[in-house]
């Protein structure tokens, strides 16, 4: 079975991507949820974050987004540091799941693949791609009540389009969306091809 990450900004398209993916019957795990369950979940993980942050990281059984993300946020070492205890955990959830389908590939959807050293891991990466404007407006779309200013800080947050364009297999350009899921189609002919 190969394992194929999915990858891209914010607002590129990874979830639509993914969905197309889905649609053809090919499993998709989605990181990000699965790391927000687990932070909530695993008692390891919680006792890390617990550890790190403090006991305010958690109202109860929730974890408290607004503070961690404060907490982190212009925080290099403490992000590194909590991705450090959420990350192997994941990595964990995720071999666990992959064991029980029965596919020729699996996608692992993430926002960060190359952010957290962890391309080697996959097989092939697919690169999700829109231009920053465009992905801008459809962020503030979604969620009317963020701001250009912090859309674009949380970009800078990540590695830049063409970085990750010289480390990816395969890039999807999703401006289109008739066109986003030919490149899928497509993208699944060759992958089954080659699994
Ligand atoms: P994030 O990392 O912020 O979760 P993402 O990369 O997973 O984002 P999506 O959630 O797939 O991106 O897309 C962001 C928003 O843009 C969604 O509301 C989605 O419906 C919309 N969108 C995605 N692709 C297109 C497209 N080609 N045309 C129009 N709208 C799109």
């Amino acid at each position: 079975m190969m394992f194929i990450g999915l990858t891209g900004g914010i607002g590129s398209g990874k979830t639509t991507v993914a969905q197309f993916f889905k649609a053809l019957g090919v499993p998709v795990y989605n990181s990000d949820n699965e790391a927000k369950k687990l932070m909530e979940t695993s008692h390891k993980v919680k006792t890390g974050i617990k550890n790190l942050l403090g006991e305010e990281a958690y109202s109860g059984q929730r974890l408290n987004k607004t503070y961690v993300s404060q907490r982190v946020f212009n925080n290099r070492p403490l992000l590194q540091k909590l991705n450090g205890i959420v990350h192997p955990a994941v990595r964990s959830h995720f071999l666990a799941w992959a064991k029980k389908q029965n596919a020729p590939y699996v996608i692992q959807e993430a926002a960060i693949i190359f952010e957290i050293g962890s391309e080697d891991f996959y097989d092939k990466i697919i690169l999700v791609t829109a231009p920053e404007t465009l992905r801008i407006d459809r962020i503030m779309e979604r969620d009317p009540d963020s701001t250009p200013e912090r859309i674009q800080a949380r970009m800078r947050n990540q590695w830049s389009d063409s970085q990750k364009i010289a480390l990816s297999d395969y890039i999807i350009e999703n401006c289109d969306l008739a066109e986003t899921e030919s490149q899928v189609l497509q993208l699944h002919r060759s992958l089954l091809a080659e699994a």
